[in-house]
């Protein structure tokens, strides 16, 4: 697998639009790293730029394996990809549409054959080979996208949104194989998404991305656990807030007091997951004290919303084999460990 680094590339269009702000980037050989942000923060531009697609501003630079490659058009870099809308050939057969890369480049049928048998095999599709495309459900096409991607043996794959236009249980499916895919040909991949729960099970690494920068770059559990700006705090997951002041190992809000020996003394919101507090027991000793405002049974838990006198309900997670009544107070304590400054 091939080592791609950005150096300095940053992109605006010609109608004056500046989509990228100066970016560097090392992505690893072999690596799955996600671009992570909301519509419009310059995903695609980026991958497209990757891709050869695009030409980054004048002293940006694409290198593929320490080699440049800025000025190498799409068919030069070898890269396969994949996108939202499929982008197949509608009056090709799904065997036609996978070998298509191999033809172009000449390679002797009985070889095409094999390896699109190989390629849909590996994509769970083999019945469907000599489908229409326009006879496949949304799930199906991009399984013949991806096939069709990595039949040539790209050095890597790009993705840019391949889930999105899937409905939820789909998503759900493609993404495990992708995942499996992804691992088995340990191939260098770039998956673009807006959704995080996407990114952080695909992710080897995730680039947060906002407004055209890079806004954190980490592992998954690095992102989650110690987000390093607000905006990646409440893009990533829910983050609950607290507001008040620190002294002595004690951060004191509206609903009552948090222990935490390590409060910085110049504290005056500490942020932590929705998993780092809980309802306590009764005849429990808990520090703070809040009010129902919601609770969703979602089966395996409950989603409670708790008002606590800030201007957003505290969301907590819990497991309590109980309903919780609209309105009713409870105790609450916060797993110091999970506690942010930002
Ligand atoms: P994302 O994929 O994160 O949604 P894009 O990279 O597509 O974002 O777009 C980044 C910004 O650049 C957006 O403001 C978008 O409107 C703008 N943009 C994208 N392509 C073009 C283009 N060809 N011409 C002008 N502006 C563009
Ligand atoms: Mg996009």
């Amino acid at each position: 697998p091939v080592s791609i680094a950005l150096e300095n590339c940053a992109k605006t269009f010609v109608d004056g639009t500046r989509a990228l702000e100066p970016l560097d980037l090392a992505i690893h050989a072999g690596e799955t790293v996600v671009f992570l942000g909301p519509s419009g923060c310059g995903k695609t531009t980026t991958l497209r730029i990757i891709a050869g697609l695009e030409e980054p501003d004048a002293g940006g630079k694409v290198l593929f394996d320490g080699v440049d490659v800025t000025h190498l058009p799409i068919e030069q870099r070898n890269v396969g990809m994949v996108f939202q809308s499929y982008a197949l050939f509608p009056n090709m057969t799904v065997a036609g549409n996978v070998g298509y890369g191999l033809r172009i480049r000449k390679v002797p049928d009985a070889q095409v054959k094999a390896r699109v048998s190989e390629m849909l095999a590996m994509m769970q599709i083999t019945r469907l080979a000599d489908r229409r495309i326009d006879q496949l459900s949304g799930g199906q096409r991009q399984r013949v996208a991806l096939a069709r991607a990595i039949a040539v043996r790209p050095r890597a794959l790009l993705l840019d949104e391949p889930l999105t236009a899937l409905d939820a249980k789909l998503r759900d499916t493609l993404r495990l194989d992708i995942d499996s895919l992804l691992r088995s040909l340990g191939i260098t991949a770039i998956y673009v998404t807006h959704d995080q729960a996407e990114a952080m099970a695909l992710g080897d690494r995730i680039v947060v991305m906002e407004h055209g920068r890079v806004a954190q770059i980490g592992k998954p559990r690095e992102i989650y656990q110690r987000p390093a700006t607000r905006f990646v705090a409440d893009f990533i997951g829910t983050m609950n807030r607290l507001t008040g002041t620190a002294r002595e190992g004690i951060f004191r809000c509206k609903a009552g007091i948090v222990p935490w020996a390590e409060a910085p003394a110049t504290a005056t919101e500490i942020l932590f997951r929705p998993e780092d507090i809980r309802v306590a027991e009764s005849g429990e000793a808990a520090s703070l004290q809040g009010k129902v405002a919601s609770a969703f049974f979602l089966g395996d838990r409950t989603r409670l919303f708790v008002d606590v006198g800030e201007e957003r309900p505290l969301v907590i997670e819990s497991t309590a084999r109980r309903d919780f009544q609209h309105g009713e107070a409870v105790g609450l304590a916060i797993d110091p460990r999970g506690l942010l400054v930002l």
